[in-house]
């Protein structure tokens, strides 16, 4: 079977990657094995919200120019600050074609409000979370009963310290029953599936009203909207103050909604998705089409003059750890990591942890090397590269974003230097 591009790793990266390049007509082909980060990620995405030397960055554009200086194997340096940039912008533009409403700005992050009360930098949030200036005097959170993935009074301690009233309240929601019987099903995603019926949303509304009363803001948990906003702009419409959503533990609803959009709209545009399919097998030699063999494919290999790696970071198996050292699953391509075992990692667990910076290697055209030797026609995209710390320096959905964007630029190409 032969494809103008074939991308291992349906996540955040492989998806973009394969949106940009349907969109401008390329037949490509996604072969992703299962749950990507979406999925267990807040729904917003993090361009650059500190440096690694712990400077706090809300002028996007000068801190990649300081990144650069301080980390210059950060995928953000091996690009430049200019072609971030721009990918930024145009990778907020895709999301928007994908009809996902995402509210934040290249040029300037926002801090949004965690399910612990606490703020966060952040690039684009859906508009359902609560993003600084906080303009509350009086807040009421509202958890659902025996519903444990979020904690109320987490939020009401957090904001209780910023001089705000809070109050926390406990909705019911009978209809919910069934799933209480089932500790391990009374989760965001199977709540949000019941909230889809509409006596159940009306009884939503009910129990809202009460509490939206005597208050400027009502908070509850982000367990609404599995294809799209909708629900929560009409719930808005029903109350008399605002409603905002904030995330859950995994699994994530407002993640599940950009999975799900990202992959309609790669489908819509003609593009092969193969989920549940493994790539066993990527064979490059020079001057003829790179070889792509699959577990549900057998003996049927999958070609194209263009390949790109993004089957993400440990979280995915994209990168593997054994006592011997990080290595990349699938061909085994050349990683940064530190020599000894004993650098690793940091004791003090809230440090930047330096694991979390090993990576594959790339260049600033994204290309991967084998014991040393290029691999033609083979890219790595997203948070199997090396050289950044998504937790520690707030850039993980960027990196995927901004690299995704560049390999196909780079394929279509219109990315500077040559495959
Ligand atoms: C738990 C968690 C939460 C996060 N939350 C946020 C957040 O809120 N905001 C933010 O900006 N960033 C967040 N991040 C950072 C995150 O890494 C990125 O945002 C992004 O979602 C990662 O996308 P990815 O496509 O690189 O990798 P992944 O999402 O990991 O996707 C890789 C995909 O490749 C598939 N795959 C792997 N190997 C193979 C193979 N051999 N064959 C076929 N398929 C394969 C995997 O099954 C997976 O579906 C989070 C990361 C983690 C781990």
């Amino acid at each position: 079977m032969k494809f103008d591009a074939i991308i291992t790793g349906g996540g955040l990266a492989g998806l973009m990657c394969g949106i940009r390049l349907a969109e401008a007509g390329k037949r490509c082909a996604i072969v992703s094995r299962g749950q990507s980060a979406l999925l267990f990620s807040s729904g917003s995405l993090d361009l650059l919200s500190r440096l690694p030397d712990g400077q706090p960055v809300t002028d996007i554009r000068a801190g990649l120019e300081t990144l650069s200086r301080q980390a210059p194997q950060h995928p953000y340096s091996l690009l430049g600050a200019d072609r971030v940039f721009g990918y930024a912008a145009d990778a907020a533009a895709l999301l928007a074609r994908c009809g996902l409403t995402l509210q934040g700005e290249t040029a300037l992050s926002h801090q949004r409000l965690t399910p612990l009360g606490t703020t966060r930098g952040a690039w684009l949030s859906p508009p359902e979370v609560p993003r600084q200036p906080l303009a509350w005097r009086d807040v009421t959170i509202a958890g659902i009963a025996g519903f444990l993935d979020f904690q109320p009074e987490f939020v009401a301690s957090s904001l209780a310290k910023r001089g705000i009233v809070t109050r926390t309240a406990e909705l019911q929601l009978p209809a919910l029953d069934p799933l209480r019987l089932h500790a391990g099903e009374f989760r965001a995603v199977h709540i949000a599936r019941n909230l889809e019926q509409p006596d159940v949303l009306a009884a939503l509304v009910e129990e809202l009203l009460p509490l939206a009363r005597d208050t400027d803001a009502l908070l509850m948990p982000a367990c609404l909207g599995l294809e799209d906003d909708q629900q929560w702009h009409w719930l808005n419409q029903q109350l008399p103050c605002p409603l905002y959503l904030l995330p859950t533990l995994p699994p994530s609803v407002p993640g599940l909604r950009m999975q799900r959009a990202l992959e309609r709209r790669f489908r819509a545009l003609g593009g092969t998705l193969m989920p549940g399919d493994e790539v066993r097998r990527i064979t490059v030699n020079p001057g003829e089409p790179i070889a792509v063999e699959t577990r549900n494919h057998g003996d049927i290999t999958l070609r194209s003059q263009h390949v790109v790696l993004a089957s993400g970071s440990f979280f995915s198996n994209g990168l593997i750890a054994d006592r011997s050292g990080v290595r990349e699953a699938i061909m085994g391509l050349d990683v940064a990591q530190s020599a000894s075992r004993s650098d690793w990692y940091q004791t003090d667990f809230f440090k930047p942890q330096p694991w979390q910076q090993f990576g594959v290697q790339v260049d600033a055209r994204l290309q991967p090397t084998l014991r040393g030797a290029a691999q033609p026609g083979l890219l790595a995209i997203g948070s199997v590269l090396a050289g950044y710390d998504p937790i520690a320096q707030g850039c993980g959905g960027g990196v995927c974003a901004v690299t995704a964007l560049h390999a196909a630029e780079r394929i279509l190409g219109a990315g500077g230097t040559e495959l």
